[in-house]
């Protein structure tokens, strides 16, 4: 069968701070048919995440991408050509091989994905998909939500930071409070997601306006921005809270060592428990949580948002988008169509 041309983004260089178009390159190249046990994939939405610009950077301490080689990272795809029974042309799976338009690999590395039930595909990257997912765990496992606990999340009109303030209250948190950085985030956590308060970050003391907007004080912080968003929550943390780690996009373009917060001393005086996590190490849950999941979705508990730009071309610009605040809900890049429900 004849080759699949195709194009696909490459990293061309390390980006020093905020990346730049320069850093990426759009490469065209071409596919071999599908060999046994593999499937061919037309993507239709891929995922650009924060942790993206982590593996930009050359850290001792985490994994990154090599210069001149395609990125990677969540997509969602159809099968357009199949060597393997399970998943047949026509299916729908999600898989690691985003930032390029088609992707060739074994079948066992990809996952069908309901595409008839009324869900869209968008949520299988978004609230049912590792988003969604890292709220859960960061809420239950590592935060150990109580019935009636105060919650306080950061970055809380993002893909995960939508899925925290929803699931806690599902959960039955007392007080939901969220923080993000526009006027318009703010309204959409409060009027559109039901927290019971949010504000704009953008203020003097940080601290004060988290004291002002938790008046109960804090019972589990979950901190996605770290630095003096960590250590505002810090002054509020109510005695026996807990401090979910989940990631520190405040710091991810900086890639060097920042100020800690100068009063951790509250961990000991207060009897705080802070635990940092990754999502990958409770990979095996995520289908049980997807089950959990999509029944809040149906009855209306939960909701998908998200910001989707269309093409490979603008893809680079999504990703600076999302750096710089410029999506509600998970951001994604459609890449094709949604074919046609089965
Ligand atoms: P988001 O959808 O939340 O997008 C990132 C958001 O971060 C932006 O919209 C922006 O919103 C905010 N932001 C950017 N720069 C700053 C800054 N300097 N200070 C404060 N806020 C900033 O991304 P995700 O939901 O995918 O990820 C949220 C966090 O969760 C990240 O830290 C990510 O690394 C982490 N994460 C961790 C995982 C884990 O396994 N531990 C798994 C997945 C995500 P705003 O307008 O509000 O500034």
């Amino acid at each position: 069968m004849t080759r699949r041309e195709t194009r696909e983004v490459h990293l061309a260089r390390r980006p020093d701070g905020m990346p730049v178009a320069d850093d990426f390159r759009m490469v065209t190249t071409s596919l071999a048919s599908p060999a046994a046990g593999q499937i061919l994939v037309r993507n239709i939405l891929m995922s650009v995440d924060p942790y993206m610009r982590v593996r930009m950077a050359k850290l001792p301490s985490y994994p990154h991408w090599e210069l001149d080689q395609v990125m990677d990272g969540s997509a969602i795809g159809v099968v357009e050509r199949s060597e393997h029974p399970d998943l047949p042309v026509g299916t729908v799976v999600s898989h690691r091989l985003g930032w390029r338009e088609h992707a060739l690999l074994d079948a066992r590395d990809a996952a069908a994905v309901p595409h008839t039930d009324g869900i869209p595909l968008a949520a299988h990257l978004g609230v049912l998909g590792m988003a969604g997912f890292t709220a859960y765990v960061g809420l239950t496992r590592i935060g150990a939500l109580a019935p009636g606990d105060a919650l306080y999340v950061s970055g809380a009109a993002g893909a995960v930071g939508s899925a925290v303030g929803q699931i806690a209250r599902i959960l039955g948190a007392g007080h939901v409070v969220g923080s993000a950085g526009t006027p318009a985030k703010v309204a959409f956590l409060v009027d559109d997601l039901g927290f019971d308060g949010a504000f704009d970050y953008h203020v003097e003391s940080l601290s004060d306006r988290v004291a002002t907007a938790t008046p109960e004080g804090i019972d589990v912080y979950f901190d996605n921005v770290g630095g003096t968003h960590l250590q505002a929550a810090l002054d509020s943390m109510n005695h026996h809270g807990r401090i979910v780690v989940c990631g520190a996009i405040g710091e991810y373009n900086a890639l060097r060592e920042q100020p800690g917060p100068n009063n951790l001393i509250y961990v000991l005086t207060k009897r705080l428990r802070m635990e940092g996590f990754t999502i990958r190490e409770h990979m095996a849950d995520h289908p049980a949580f997807v089950a959990r999941a999509t029944t809040w979705l149906r009855d209306g508990r939960l909701r998908s948002a998200d910001t989707v730009v269309p093409g490979l071309d603008s893809a680079v610009d999504a990703f600076r988008d999302l750096l710089a605040g410029r999506n509600i809900g998970k951001m994604l890049v459609r890449l094709s169509p949604d074919p046609a429900p089965r």
